[in-house]
């Protein structure tokens, strides 16, 4: 199907083709497009809007949906969408608002109902594999080359509980420089915790996150993490869209000055339990309270009740998430403990 694609400033305008969103960036206007991923009998969209501002200036990809049951990302991507106007932007943002359309509509979480798969385990992804490979692929070969900066926006998935909210950003990924614009995307955005993740990577081959993708690529990137346990929870949602505002603000595309937080700190020795087998997980902490080493954080049983399992902090700190529904799988984290210092 062709669509007309009409640029005129200020007019909304649909479009379907990947080659539509270069275009898009090159005339004032706020443009929605929806791109077409197909495998082998399956196909899925993506729906992606474009504000392209009236001066020139960088570009900010907005990356939404990867999971698809994390509710405040996407809705607030929605929000940030409609009310962003490109007379006050400099350069352009580009927002994939659900990048998972297939999780998202059948309500599954970590993987796509389409292929079974995790698809912030595949990038950079495979242009010939499955529904979720070949997304990941459009996302790593067509999307990132495009940005300057990328925000890769999640909140605990649907059966998580999540607490702080923060962002990361790979401290140890590429050259001092884009270390340097990435820390600083990670505090602009503005929640008071930050986590320097500590893996490396030297090729976007083996980049298996979308965010150290990017950053394999050279371009600044954060992870952000926001929400969680299925619901829209507005002040999630609130959250994440003033720190879309305040990176805008960092990258010098709109004259807005933010303040940031005064008390922000760091998170560190993240430590996971994982579940030694399949069975019912009964939590009895929630995730943002302090604990202590050795504490009971809660016991998987099998089938029957009877408890095959507990799980123990493995440290003192901050018992930032937590596995909040009871199904688990055999390999899957219950909880993760971390520690956390100030910021100086
Ligand atoms: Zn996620």
């Amino acid at each position: 199907m062709i669509i007309v694609f009409l640029t005129c400033a200020g007019v909304q305008v649909w479009a379907e083709d990947v080659s539509d969103l270069k275009r898009a960036l090159d005339k004032q206007g706020k443009y929605h497009i929806t791109i077409t991923v197909k495998a082998v009998e399956q196909q899925t969209s993506v729906p992606i809007t474009v504000v392209t501002g009236s001066k020139p200036g960088p570009t900010l990809l907005i990356l939404a949906g990867i999971h698809g049951s994390e509710y405040a990302p996407i809705l607030a991507s929605q929000k940030f969408g409609r009310a962003l106007n490109p007379d006050a932007l400099m350069g352009s943002v580009i927002i994939v608002h659900v990048a998972n359309l297939p999780a998202y509509m059948g309500r599954t979480v970590y993987i796509s109902p389409a292929d079974g798969l995790n698809l912030n385990r595949l990038f950079p992804g495979d242009g010939q594999g499955s529904l979720s490979q070949r997304i990941a692929h459009l996302i790593t070969s067509e999307i990132f080359p495009l940005a300057d900066a990328v925000l890769d926006v999640h909140s605990g998935d649907g059966n998580e509980d999540l607490r702080p909210y923060w962002t990361g950003y790979y401290a140890k990924v590429g050259d001092a420089d884009l270390v340097r614009r990435s820390k600083a995307l990670a505090f602009a955005f503005g929640f008071q915790h930050v986590v320097p993740f500590q893996w490396e990577l030297s090729d976007v081959a083996d980049a298996i996150w979308a965010g150290s993708a990017a950053v394999a690529l050279g371009i600044p990137a954060i992870d952000v993490e926001a929400g969680g346990m299925g619901v829209v929870e507005e002040a999630a949602v609130s959250m994440l869209v003033e720190g879309f505002q305040r990176s805008l603000s960092n990258l010098g595309m709109i004259s807005d000055q933010f303040s940031p937080p005064n008390n922000q700190r760091i998170i560190y020795d993240r430590r996971s339990v994982k579940s030694p087998q399949d069975g019912s997980w009964v939590s009895l902490k929630a995730a943002g309270e302090l604990v202590t080493a050795g504490e009971l954080l809660g016991y998987v049983t099998d089938w029957h009740g009877q408890t095959v399992f507990e799980a123990r902090a493995p440290n003192d700190g901050l018992l930032m998430l937590r596995l909040s529904a009871p199904p688990v799988l055999k390999g899957e984290t219950l909880v993760v403990v971390a520690k956390t210092r100030s910021k100086i």
